[in-house]
């Protein structure tokens, strides 16, 4: 039985068949009317996230099936402190399908192995959230006919915003896609998405601190939020706040075609002037990543007799290896086992099967 974890669980193929799939959605919706007939989706969503939640229950409800579930944590036995796996079990026996929302990174992975039905990441931590970057493909693909031979433009947080690093990870798998990282120094891509993502697949990228400089260029912009709390320095905050500001005014420099994307909510980071501009694609994309959940739902229910990937991947467990992510789902659940998977055999690199994270 296939889940969906990160955004990497899939193959390119896997990704152009859900396309394709949304995209017949979108021309043929009657045909997909009652699809999902006497099928239930679960939404377990452990932490609110109204918009998530409503896009995956929309998605149901228009392939004809019903949805259950509960939208924060003290409404459900988590509360009563019962574990993830335990509550994956029961759920399982009520539910075709789950969507999980958690704060503890990892989460969902566990519930994958205990519920015995499909389970969907819906967000876990900082960790993963691949059904925004289903939107973010999709999107892409929609406004430009496909996701090759593109130059793409990230802005803002690079570092913290793991909807960057998932949607660069998906872009691998495409032919001749460049990538340009605009950022400030504080916020630039972690190392190690450099080495395991853009290095292993010779990606060809650039840094560059302007995004001025840079617009012209681009075939798709993708804005993100860069917070406060990640400066320690509030000079520097106030200095490189406002030059990640996209206006009307520099949206003169770009491409007559140019796509922008934002994975929203937004802050200031898009000025509303921009909204009335055609190449605003971010409320398009809220659509896309319904019609992307709906493709999904139905992939997921259909594979059911397909083994999942990951169980097939070799797993380390020693004892001695910990993981190291205080926010990791095995730092709070004790009876979790600390698995690990090589990723750099020359270097020794083993990382968490949960989270993903370092061992130490
Ligand atoms: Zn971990």
């Amino acid at each position: 039985m296939r889940s969906l974890i990160d955004i990497v669980d899939f193959t390119g193929e896997e990704l152009d068949a859900l396309m394709q799939t949304a995209s017949d959605i979108i021309a043929n919706p009657d045909k997909y009317a009652e699809s999902c007939k006497r099928k239930k989706l679960a939404s377990l969503f452990f932490e609110p996230s109204t918009r998530t939640r409503l896009s995956f229950e929309a998605a149901m409800l228009e392939l004809g099936g019903s949805v259950i579930g509960f939208s924060e944590a003290n409404s459900s036995s988590a509360s009563k402190g019962e574990s993830v796996a335990d509550t994956a079990r029961v759920i399982g026996c009520y539910a075709d399908i789950i969507a999980m929302r958690h704060p503890r990174e990892g989460a969902p992975y566990v519930a994958s192995l205990n519920a015995g039905v499909p389970v969907i990441n819906a967000g876990d931590g900082g960790h993963c959230h691949p059904t925004q970057t289903l939107a973010d493909l999709f999107t892409i693909y929609r406004e430009k006919g496909g996701c090759d031979n593109l130059t793409v433009g990230f802005c803002g947080d690079l570092k913290y915003g793991r909807t960057v690093h998932s949607l660069i990870s998906a872009l691998a798998r495409y032919k001749n896609v460049r990538i340009v990282l605009i950022s400030p120094d504080e916020l630039r891509l972690p190392g190690y998405i450099k080495k395991e993502v853009l290095e292993k697949y010779g990606m060809e990228y650039e840094e560059n601190a302007s995004l001025e400089d840079k617009l012209p260029e681009l075939d798709i912009l993708y804005m993100t939020r860069i917070q406060r709390e990640r400066f320690d320095d509030m000079e520097v905050y106030e200095r490189l706040k406002d030059s990640y500001v996209l206006t009307a005014e520099k949206m003169k420099s770009a491409k007559s075609d140019m796509c922008v994307l934002h994975p929203l909510p937004r802050v200031n980071e898009i000025s509303v002037d921009v909204d009335s501009d055609p190449r605003a694609c971010y409320f398009k994309q809220v659509e896309n990543g319904k019609y992307m959940r709906m493709a999904l739902i139905l992939k997921l229910l259909a594979d059911k007799d397909v083994p999942d990937p990951r169980r097939a991947e070799q797993m380390v467990e020693d004892g001695l290896l910990k993981c190291s992510n205080p926010r990791c789902i095995v730092a709070v659940e004790q009876e979790l086992k600390h698995q690990f998977k090589c990723t750099d055999k020359e270097k020794g690199v083993y990382r968490c099967v949960y989270c993903d994270a370092k061992a130490k």
